[in-house]
């Protein structure tokens, strides 16, 4: 019978392990402090702000929030990151992706300040993690290495495929593979027999962005299989990229969906909130 990887139970005991951390740092004297900035009122968005302010209120993250009009203009924005780059009492800068069209994204990334980027997305943190040097890493596929180890799956010497190749995901979940000690492949849409790649791999890791996509013909028998998508299927129904049910009984352990990958993601988030005061003595 598979296990299933719960990752909202997993994400809890991670969350009261960083709530005792934070205590210790305020029993030092240090607040710790990250700046959420919104540009717009995209339903999506406001739901995963509101979140993300809910887990530092739990954990005793203090958050300043920064509620932006859909007209803001880049300029503007930009140099609300700057003061907040300036601002000793900040230690966590996180702007909402998706920004407004009309505002350049790897811009307003490149201007946060690497030692400030909880989010793991600039050029620094993403290069710090590719030469194993310390720095912010992408929540959600740090959180998927954290789900690994405290279900117990072994990483070091396993054969790894990566399905997805962008850069909030596949890539850095790559590199962190890698840093396990994995034998790592990572395909995407132009990899060739798709269903042979994957099925070498004792660890499936699925980030591909289509509902239901993986069946059991993807799977290895007895693999672990960790599906990052996250979609609405014809029935409203929250589902995943992978087909859960049929691939449920060939699996040794598998994340479902919803209560997989997603809660780790916040999670993690809020590690990395914690890590800045490290990173940034
Ligand atoms: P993305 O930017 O759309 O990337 C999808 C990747 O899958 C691309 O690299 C693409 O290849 C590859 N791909 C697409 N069709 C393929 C096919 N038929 N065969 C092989 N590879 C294929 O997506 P993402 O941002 O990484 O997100 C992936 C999924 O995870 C989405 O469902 C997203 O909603 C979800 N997600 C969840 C969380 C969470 O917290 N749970 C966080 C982030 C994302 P090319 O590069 O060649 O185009």
């Amino acid at each position: 019978m598979a296990k299933i990887i719960d990752g909202k139970q997993i994400s809890m005991e991670l969350k009261d392990e960083l709530k005792e951390r934070v205590a210790e740092y305020r029993a030092q004297g240090i607040e710790i402090t990250l700046a959420v900035i919104q540009v717009g009122n995209d339903k999506a968005s406001s739901v995963y702000v509101g979140n993300k302010k809910k887990a530092c209120e739990y954990i005793g993250i203090h958050s300043l929030s920064y509620e932006l009009e859909e007209d803001t203009t880049e300029e503007e924005l930009l140099e609300l990151i700057q003061k907040l780059n300036g601002d000793d009492r900040v230690n966590g800068i996180l702007v909402q992706l998706p920004l407004p069209e009309h505002i350049d994204e790897d811009k307003v990334i490149e201007t946060i300040d690497a030692k400030k980027d909880v989010d793991g997305f600039h050029p620094m943190s993403v290069g710090a993690l590719s030469i194993g040097k310390k720095g912010f890493i992408s929540c959600t596929p740090y959180g998927i290495i954290e789900l690994l180890q405290r279900s117990g799956t072994e990483i070091d010497g396993k054969e790894c495929v990566v399905i997805g190749r962008s850069n909030i995901v596949g890539k850095p979940m790559s590199m962190l593979l890698l840093r396990e000690n994995a034998t790592v492949t990572v395909a995407h849409s132009h990899t060739k027999n798709l269903k042979e790649v994957a099925k070498r791999a004792d660890i499936l890791i699925v980030a591909i962005g289509r509902p239901q996509f993986i069946d059991h013909e993807y799977v290895k028998e007895g693999a672990v299989v960790i599906d990052v998508g996250i979609h609405r299927d014809d029935n409203n129904k929250l589902c995943g990229d992978v087909n859960y049910e049929d691939v449920f009984p060939h699996v040794s352990a598998i994340t479902p969906v919803p209560g997989g990958v997603g809660p780790m993601t916040i999670a993690m988030l809020m590690k990395n909130c914690v890590n800045a005061v490290e990173i940034q003595k």
